[in-house]
């Protein structure tokens, strides 16, 4: 008998060579039929896979990531299955799951496939699924698998095999097809109920454009039609939000070739809309008692070998800019604690004086590749809203209790309501790997927790995450579409204070290391608003929003009428302009509702004779006329309602 350890702690007895199909049959028949895949002592296995030993069993379904992994990755299998049948005498090289499905690298040599026959493989790929082929692992001879692939002229699988060990080479097989694979598949292929074939794009073998170009056939596949439909409906609701879209179209920021790749250009209606974050933000900050500081673009190479980020930045970013005639070495700044810091060493501190919390929205610099920039989510020059705190370490369990407030002032007020919090501990078996002292962490370890506890936050504890200079929490938030984005983060810092020698007198008069916080609640503000405008479709909360009110008079004769409320309007602060184009009214009131402007106002003779407004409200249309100053109630009760107190 063996026994297996379940996740919850349960611990059975089995037979040996059981199965963890076997086990779970043994939890229950309906769990196990869909059972696709699991892990035996942290090792991907197959479900059919004979346990001989004691250990811990995890079982996986298409709802977890790795049963997706061996989905895909067996429909992987199927899909170069159903393209070798099609196209016969292509290459296949390699074939992987990825986040959202699964790609195959093939060498189609004459052959051309473009979209138009997408659904030819898709056909045949459900053809070849719907005969519930197995998938069967088996170990071949180094000289087996290479005379087989020899044979066929597969050049990429013979390199693939020359680099493996003799015992450690296996295939795998499903009906009449045999891959090389190192394993974690699904049971079978009838599993898979309905295939996209998504794009073909260029690649080049091993990633190098010395090499073959092949191409690389990307798919999704699902359990379930009705899967796949709600997926493919989500890209394509992704598509209308994605916020290169949506930032071009109400006018929020740029991008210019001349100004250089991955650095954004706000314009006006982006720059304001920042703006209003900035100050809300600032606001918050100013009552939780941070005072704002200024810091220069660049510093001395030397602040950043001290801090420690030259070597972690240095080499692959930003090259040194120097001074011509003194030789001085200066680097674009990549983070703002070093400087901040600076600001706290400029002069002794007390205990009694702290904590200080240094505030700044700094813009920082890090050299990405030109391939890997993404609209605002991946720039090389961004402004963090960033803060330092730097307090003793009694007061590190009240000042990161005070900062989650804040973070989650900052996602009430944005309409992040869902998100979870990941707390990173040390591994507690590898404590040399971190510094600072046992005390200290146990110290920082315990603020976390408890003031995750206490604010009542959806936590998982990750051990072995926190960086090696202290325990942090990050909070991933889900947007309108279900996707995670990791926005806001607070951690704690012990390395900083030591390298720069920081340091304040205690009641014992004694000089002691302050403890840092690094906060960001925003994260940054081009990823912040990024994210946002995917959110919201560009339909940001009242209080935010570019203009709240647009005033349409329906012919030039109530223009001045209209030029009066707009002043009534931006004497009580309230955002407004006036469509005064030669348009018909219909015209006007469309464009209105496509720039997503929360109210407009029509105004015509009725409304001039009466001093009232014809009120109509993004995408809900007429909610009646009102007195000016009616409506100028009605709206800042409704963008107070937005924005909470903090
Ligand atoms: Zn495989
Ligand atoms: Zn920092």
């Amino acid at each position: 008998m063996i026994q297996i350890t379940l996740p919850d702690g349960t611990i059975k007895s089995f037979k040996k060579d059981s199965t963890p199909m076997d086990v779970a049959k043994n939890i229950s028949e309906g769990f196990a039929r869909n059972v696709i895949s699991a892990k035996f002592n942290d090792v991907t296995i197959e479900s059919s896979t004979p346990l001989t030993k004691d250990g811990k069993l995890v079982l996986y379904t298409f709802n977890d990531a790795d049963g997706k992994k061996a989905f895909w990755h067996s429909s992987a299998h199927v899909m170069a299955q159903a393209i070798q049948q099609l196209y016969p005498g292509v290459k296949l090289t390699i074939g992987p799951s990825i986040e959202n499905g699964f790609y195959y690298d093939i060498d189609f040599g004459d052959n051309v496939v473009s979209e138009k026959d997408f659904p030819t493989i898709e056909k045949k790929f459900l053809e070849l699924a719907r005969g519930k082929h197995e998938f069967k692992m088996r170990e071949v001879s180094k000289a087996d698998a290479l005379a087989k692939y020899k044979e066929e002229g597969n050049q990429y699988k013979v390199e693939l095999i020359e680099n493996l060990n003799d015992g450690e080479i296996t295939f795998c097989d499903h009906s009449d097809f045999t891959d090389l694979c190192r394993g974690g598949h699904i049971p079978n292929t009838g599993i898979i109920k309905a295939v996209k074939v998504m794009s073909a794009a260029g690649a080049y073998w091993r990633g190098d454009e010395k090499n073959n170009q092949l191409t690389r056939i990307y798919g999704v596949s699902y359990p379930k039609q009705k899967m796949l439909t709600e997926y493919l409906e989500l890209l394509e609701e992704a598509k209308k939000r994605d916020h290169r879209k949506l930032g071009k179209e109400l006018e929020l920021f740029a991008f210019s070739a001349k100004v250089g790749q991955g650095l954004p250009l706000w314009l006006p209606k982006g720059a304001a809309l920042r703006e209003r974050l900035e100050n809300f933000l600032k606001k918050a900050q100013k009552k939780a008692g941070y005072e704002m500081v200024i810091t220069p673009h660049i510093g001395q190479k030397e602040l950043y070998e001290t801090s420690g980020h030259y070597a972690k930045y240095g080499e692959d970013s930003f090259q040194p800019i120097t001074t011509p005639k003194e030789g001085e070495e200066f680097l674009l700044k990549p983070m703002n604690c070093p400087h901040h810091c600076e600001i706290y060493n400029h002069k002794p501190y007390s205990y009694k004086e702290l904590p200080k919390r240094f505030a700044e929205f700094g813009t920082v610099y890090r050299y990405e590749q030109s391939g890997e920039l993404h609209g605002l989510t991946r720039v090389r020059g961004f402004t963090q809203d960033d803060a330092h705190i730097f307090c003793t370490p009694d007061q590190l369990d009240k000042e990161f209790k005070d900062v989650i407030d804040l973070v989650l002032y900052v996602f009430k007020s944005l309409s992040f309501d869902n998100f979870t919090a990941q707390v990173s501990l040390r591994d507690p078996e590898n404590k040399e790997k971190y510094i600072g002292s046992d005390e200290n962490w146990e110290k920082a370890e315990n603020a976390i927790i408890n003031a995750t506890k206490e604010k009542g936050l959806d936590y998982v504890i990750e051990y072995g995450e926190a960086a090696f200079y202290g325990p942090k929490l990050d909070f991933m938030v889900k947007d309108a579409l279900g996707r995670s984005w990791q926005l806001g983060t607070i951690q704690v810092d012990y390395n900083l204070p030591e390298r720069f020698e920081l340091s304040y007198k205690g009641a014992d008069n004694q000089l002691h290391r302050p403890v840092m916080i690094h906060r960001a609640p925003f994260g940054s503000m081009e990823r912040f608003i990024a994210v946002l405008l995917e959110h919201t479709a560009g339909k940001f909360p009242l209080w935010l929003t570019p203009e709240q009110v647009i005033i349409l008079p329906i012919s030039e004769k109530y223009q001045i009428y209209a030029e009066k409320v707009l002043n009534l309007l931006e004497n009580s602060e309230i955002r407004a302009l006036v469509d005064d184009r030669n348009e018909k009214t219909g015209r006007k009131i469309r464009d209105a509702e496509l720039n997503k402007i929360p109210f407009m106002l029509i105004v015509g003779e009725q409304e001039e004779g009466e001093e009232t407004v014809s009120v109509r409200k993004q995408g809900e249309g007429d909610i009646g006329t009102l007195k000016i100053n009616d409506f100028i109630s009605l709206i800042n009760k409704e963008i107070d309602s937005t924005l909470e107190k903090f």
